[in-house]
């Protein structure tokens, strides 16, 4: 099931960002080179209009530096964005400030990205004013008591006079998801936007960014370590390992059906609701840790942690990913036999 071009809002082809290490004085003088990161090592997707796309993966599988490239937070060392149809690889100040606009960020931590000084208010002014968003005072009140509605905040009013350490964590990321929305977005990168709420508040802002995603016709990018949340949140998601993606389809069919063995691990590390316990990739069923991006395995490249490897996985190029049907797409030469 291929992609209808016309519906897809964002394309990543063959992205790679590679970070050249710094070097010391005695490594130029001596030629001991250090080695190039690969975050990520040639990645393509394409999300559709008013879908939610999940980025799932432990630490080091180059998620955030994903969602940082497609942010244009960082340049690709190669590889190319397209937004609307148009690329967005390398565009001038000018263009960058307006794609921004269109494509917003929810970060981790919401507090960290707001001032501690400014009321909710000017929080929430702030983007309109750095945006030059036209209106005075009066007109830029309406859109923020909107914008707290759309996150249900309410009464708008009581809210835009606290400050920022007077909410809960809950609150504090409705008026981050607020903040982006006051702009008119097309598009949200949210990177891990729940994990630093507490467990009881995470199901309230994942069902309140639906909502809103729905309300709006809004398209997501959803990064995150935990699979538990990915189901419930989004339509389709790619599981990355080590810079690349080793599988990627509808939600329900990857997570029911897992044709890579590293996939099959996160499964099987999610733990029995009853525990409640949701920070899941901590504690996979499969051994040792990721390898560094600057030491990345020959052949495919996680065959050092997985169960099933032959000899030939490492000797072999590496798997590409292919389409298995129905827009199923996994990266294991022995999927067949395991
Ligand atoms: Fe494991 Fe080999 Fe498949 Fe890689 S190709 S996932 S090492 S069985």
């Amino acid at each position: 099931m291929s992609i209808d071009k016309n519906d897809v809002i964002l394309e990543i082809k063959d992205l790679k960002k590679h970070f050249a290490p710094h070097q010391s004085l005695a490594q130029t003088l001596t030629g001991k080179n250090r080695k190039v990161v690969k975050a990520v090592d040639g990645i393509s997707f394409a999300i559709r209009r008013g879908e939610i796309f999940g980025l799932i993966g432990e630490s080091g599988s180059g998620k955030t530096t994903t969602g940082k490239l497609v942010m244009k937070l960082i340049d690709p060392t190669s590889g190319t964005i397209e937004f609307n149809g148009e690329d967005v690889t390398k565009t001038d100040k000018e263009r960058t400030k307006a794609y921004r606009r269109q494509v917003q960020m929810i970060f981790q931590d919401p507090y960290a990205s707001m001032n501690p000084r400014f009321k909710i208010k000017d929080v929430l002014e702030e983007p309109l004013i750095i945006h030059k968003i036209p209106g005075g005072h009066v007109e830029h009140e309406e859109m923020i008591v909107k914008a707290l509605t759309e996150v249900k905040l309410n009464p708008p009013e009581e809210f835009m006079g606290r400050y920022p350490h007077m909410l809960s964590g809950g609150q504090r990321q409705r008026v981050a998801t607020a903040r982006t929305l006051i702009l008119n977005p097309l598009m949200l990168v949210a990177d891990e936007p729940v994990s630093m709420i507490d467990l009881s508040t995470r199901a309230e802002i994942l069902h309140m960014m639906k909502d809103v995603q729905r309300d709006l016709g809004l398209t997501y990018l959803y990064i995150t370590h935990d699979l538990s949340t990915a189901r419930y949140f989004t339509d389709r998601i790619a599981v990355m390992y080590l810079g690349r993606i080793v599988e990627m389809g509808d939600a329900d069919d990857v997570i029911d059906h897992p044709l890579h063995p590293y996939t099959k691990a996160l499964i099987d590390a999610v733990p029995e609701p009853e525990t409640g316990k949701v920070d899941v990739i901590k504690e996979l069923p499969i051994s040792g840790e990721i390898p560094s991006p600057a030491n990345i395995p020959p052949g495919c490249r996680f065959h050092t942690r997985c169960p099933y490897a032959k000899p030939e996985c490492s000797a072999e190029a590496e798997p590409e990913l292919i389409d298995v049907g129905n827009g199923h797409y996994q990266a294991c030469r022995r999927y067949k036999e395991i």
